[in-house]
């Protein structure tokens, strides 16, 4: 949540938040107690024993911790490149994320219906965040937050930031809610199945669950799901009013030509957890889709390309059938596609723009 970074968490999805699934496998963010990252952490030591963690909290945090090299190359890595609605649409609420959420809200029915009945936040609503922030809980992340963090701290472009949620992060240690070892998460320091950042935890975390930690780490999401609500309750959420609905002649319309909608008053509390409109409404759609409700009505046009997602489709096919694969045919042109479609055009002496186009899909 609160995504620390204006992209962050979603490395291959949302453009506007940032969760990274971390890869275990990749040694880039395996932590190593490098010499400059080493005299950091010892001089922010005494900076957090002056903020009033233990010296025992704080040499437990720290012990196997280190600098993880492929923080820093998401962090340097974000672009401004910004996703149309459309794509980030298909990337968090398609059919499969929808039937995985209706599935998901089932199996934690009397969980929801707990939570809404204490902090008034539809369940349809928690559960779509939750969908979006972890898949449901699939996409926690790995990588230890006291290194990510530390990482960023000390060589990233928002030092402060990072250095306040290092402190936020070692309180939550302190009070006990989470072992050292199990403090886990993306790359840019969101944890758990609802990715909330330290500060945002020590906020608005609870124990749900009545069990004596607030644990957003472990399998069960109940105190991750209670978290989420308790926070936009926190941020104002007005019982019984709407997010938005879609409405030709609404004033929110984020891709020219595509859906348009009529904000109501939860519309911003939903951008309190990550400010975008896309987000926003990436959200309430899934939440109104897990609810029963069907498709947008209103069509997407053409894209930046001049392409519809049906030609893009086509294109990632072919593509794909031809050897040049495109990593599924979703209709996002990300990164492995733009690759498919340089080396597409390399093999017929094209520049290589990488560049999706009418003309491309009519050489097949
Ligand atoms: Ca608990």
């Amino acid at each position: 949540m609160l995504a620390a970074t204006p992209l962050s968490a979603c490395a291959d999805a949302p453009a506007m938040s940032a969760r990274p699934g971390a890869r275990a496998a990749d040694p880039d963010l395996v932590p190593r107690a490098t010499a400059g990252w080493s005299a950091w952490v010892a001089s922010f030591k005494g900076r957090a024993r002056s903020a009033g963690i233990r010296a025992d909290v704080i040499d437990a945090a720290f012990r196997g911790a280190g600098f993880v090299p492929g923080v820093v190359a998401r962090d340097r890595n974000q672009t401004e490149f910004r996703r149309s609605f459309e794509d980030y649409l298909n990337i968090v609420a398609p059919e499969s994320k929808v039937e995985a959420g209706r599935a998901a809200f089932a199996r934690q029915r009397r969980a929801l219906a707990a939570i809404e009945a204490r902090y008034g936040v539809p369940a349809e609503i928690v559960c779509a965040i939750w969908g979006v922030e972890s898949n449901y809980g699939q996409r926690r992340g790995d990588i230890p937050t006291i290194s990510a963090i530390s990482t960023l701290a000390y060589d990233g472009r928002r030092g402060a930031f990072f250095e306040s949620q290092l402190i936020a992060a070692l309180r939550i240690l302190q009070a006990g809610d989470v072992a050292p070892d199990r403090m886990v998460g993306s790359w840019a320091g969101a944890m758990g199945h609802t990715q909330f950042i330290p500060t945002s935890y020590l906020q608005s975390a609870v124990d749900f669950d009545g069990d004596g930690r607030r644990d957003i780490w472990g399998e069960d999401p109940t105190d991750a799901l209670a978290s989420a609500a308790s926070y936009l309750a926190g941020a104002g959420w007005q019982r019984g009013a709407t997010w938005a609905v879609e409405d030709p002649s609404g004033g929110l319309t984020p891709d020219a030509g595509g859906p348009s909608f009529r904000t109501g008053p939860n519309f911003r509390v939903i951008k309190r957890y990550n400010n975008s409109d896309s987000y926003a409404l990436g959200v309430g759609h899934l939440a109104d889709r897990i609810a029963g409700g069907g498709p947008l009505r209103a069509s997407f046009g053409p894209d930046r390309f001049g392409m519809t997602k049906d030609q893009r489709q086509e294109l990632q096919r072919r593509l794909t059938a031809t050897g040049f694969d495109t990593d599924g045919t979703d209709g996002v042109i990300g990164p492995k596609s733009r690759a498919a479609i340089a080396a597409f055009q390399r093999s017929r002496g094209l520049p290589a723009t990488g560049d999706p186009s009418l003309r491309l899909l009519a050489m097949f």
